[in-house]
């Protein structure tokens, strides 16, 4: 099976590969010609993901997945959620984000948030969505410095370490992408 995942994330397509295994043969934007940056205007994570599989879909007509992701953070109503890389500004700056989140949450118990990843499925123009959840709590500092984005703030719930004090293997195992993938992988 084909399919196009419309990134070109390295990283996404590496463990997306991962866990969809043989039986799947993904390729990225690159792979297609297509090197426009998608628009994704929704207000969810589910019309984001959408738009960009149903771009890749109107566009070159191949079946595709595509992701969003945001953190939630419920003493937040669900903010960042989906302006997650651009909570701080349009600079998509991890640094500014994680220091705005930190001020929002001063002062603030109730720590409790949860990564989600929607990805969209369109195979033959019938659309699917799928998503992983992991829950956990946003730390009072920045506690390690692998990964990127929120990671240095966020402990997975039954963890002691943040995901950013993880190795990028350990991480992947309990990843929100990761449970998605699972997902898209029993309806494929
Ligand atoms: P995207 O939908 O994968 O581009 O993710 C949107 C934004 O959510 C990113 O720019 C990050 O700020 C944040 N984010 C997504 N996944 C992760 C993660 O695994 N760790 C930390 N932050 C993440």
């Amino acid at each position: 099976m084909e399919l196009v995942f419309a990134t070109n994330n390295i990283h996404k397509l590496q463990e997306a590969r991962l866990i969809l295994g043989e039986r799947v043969s993904l390729c990225s934007l690159q792979d297609i010609g297509c090197d426009i940056d998608i628009p994704e205007t929704g207000d969810t994570l589910e019309q984001n993901s959408l738009q960009k599989a149903n771009y890749i879909w109107e566009h070159y007509g191949l079946d595709c997945i595509a992701d969003d992701t945001g953190l939630e953070v419920f003493a937040l109503g669900g903010a960042p959620g989906v302006y997650s890389a651009r909570y701080a500004g349009k600079e998509h700056d991890f640094i500014a984000n994680r220091k705005k989140l930190f001020r929002e949450l001063n002062g603030i118990d109730m720590r409790s948030a949860q990564f989600r990843t929607v990805i969209t499925l369109i195979r033959g123009g019938i659309i699917k969505q799928v998503e992983g959840v992991v829950e956990g709590t946003i730390t009072t500092e920045e506690r390690g410095e692998s990964g990127f984005g929120y990671d240095s703030m966020f402990v997975p719930k039954g963890e002691t370490r943040s995901f950013g004090e993880m190795t990028a293997d350990e991480k992947a195992a309990i990843s929100h992408r990761k449970r998605a993938l699972e997902a898209l992988c029993k309806i494929l």
